[in-house]
C-alpha cells in the first residue's frame, strides 16, 4: 500500500506546490513509484509537471463529484516514475458541490484505495484553505507535511491547521499523523531565518526536517518550463535539497 502524505498549510505561497512537485520527482528519482494528486483548483502542480491542460480529459473533480474512476484520470508526468492525477479550474466548484453529497469527506480516500497498491508514495497538493477538499485529503492520508515559509508570523494560522487535523482524527482518521514540518524559502544570511528556525523547532520539536529549503531562483523558474527542478537544473541548490528531503522521507518509511 502506498504511503499517503498531504502537503498542507492554509496560507498560500508557502511552498506546498513547489514541495509536492519536487519531492515527488526526487522520490521517483530514488526509485520510488509516486502518484501526485493535484487538489488545488489553481492546478499549479499539474502544469508544473508538464501536463498540458488540453490533454486532460477527466480530472480529480470528476473523481470527487462524478464518480469517475481515478485510474482513468491518472497521467504520466515528464519525470519517469512520477504519475499525476491532474486538476483543472472546474475543481473550484467542488467545495460547494461536495457540501450536499453523501460521503463528502471520504470520497478521495475511497478513490485512492483503488490504486494505492500501485505506488510507494502518494502525495496530495492541498489548496490554501481548510475546507472540504483539504478535509478529503486529511481523511485519505497517513500523515501531513506542513511547509512553513521562513518569514515573520511563520507560525500564524498553524493552530487552526492543527485544530482541523484533530477534528479529522476524531471523526474520520484516528491514525493521521504529522509527517514533518519543512522550512521553506530560507535565507541563511538574515537573522530572521535563524529566528524562525528556532521558533518552529520550539513549537514542533523533532518533527522539523533536518533539510531546510533555501530561497533558490531556479526553483521559481522551473514550473514555467513544466519541469521539476531535478530535470530543469539538476546541479542547482534547489535540486540538491529536494533530493535530501526525499532521502529523509524514505529513511523514515522505507519502500512501501
Ligand atoms: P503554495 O503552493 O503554498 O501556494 P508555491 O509552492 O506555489 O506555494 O510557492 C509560491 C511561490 O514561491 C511560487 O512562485 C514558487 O515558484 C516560489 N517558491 C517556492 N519555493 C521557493 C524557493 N525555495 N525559492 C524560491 N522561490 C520559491
Ligand atoms: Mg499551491
Amino acid at each position: 500500500m502506498g504511503y499517503v502524505i498531504a502537503l498542507a498549510n492554509q496560507k498560500g505561497g508557502v511552498g506546498k506546490t513547489t514541495t509536492s512537485v519536487n519531492l515527488g520527482a526526487c522520490l521517483a528519482e530514488i526509485n520510488q513509484k509516486v502518484l501526485l494528486i493535484d487538489l488545488d483548483p489553481q492546478g499549479n502542480a499539474t502544469s508544473g509537471t508538464g501536463i498540458e491542460k488540453p490533454t486532460i480529459d477527466q480530472d480529480i473533480y470528476d473523481v470527487l463529484i462524478n464518480d469517475a474512476d481515478i485510474k482513468d484520470v491518472i497521467l504520466e508526468s515528464a519525470h519517469p516514475g512520477l504519475d499525476i492525477a491532474p486538476t483543472t479550474i472546474q475543481l473550484s466548484g467542488a467545495e460547494m458541490e461536495l457540501t450536499s453529497m453523501m460521503a463528502r469527506e471520504t470520497r478521495l480516500n475511497d478513490a485512492i484505495k483503488t490504486v494505492s497498491d500501485q505506488y510507494d508514495y502518494i502525495l496530495i497538493d492541498c489548496p490554501p484553505s481548510l475546507g472540504l477538499l483539504t478535509i478529503n485529503a486529511f481523511t485519505a492520508s497517513d500523515s501531513i507535511l506542513i511547509p512553513v515559509q521562513s518569514e515573520y508570523y511563520a507560525l500564524e494560522g498553524l493552530s487552526q491547521l492543527l485544530n482541523t487535523i484533530k477534528l479529522v482524527q476524531k471523526h474520520f482518521n484516528p491514525d493521521l499523523k504529522i509527517e514533518g514540518v519543512l522550512l521553506t524559502m530560507y535565507d541563511e544570511r538574515t537573522n530572521l531565518g535563524q529566528q524562525v528556525n528556532e521558533e518552529v523547532k520550539k513549537f514542533f520539536g523533532d518533527k522539523v526536517y533536518e533539510t531546510i529549503i533555501p530561497r533558490n531562483v531556479r526553483l521559481a523558474e522551473a514550473p514555467s518550463h513544466g519541469l521539476p527542478i531535478i530535470d530543469y537544473d539538476p546541479r542547482s541548490k534547489g535540486a540538491q535539497v529536494y533530493v535530501e528531503l526525499a532521502k529523509e522521507v524514505v529513511a523514515a518509511h522505507g519502500k512501501q
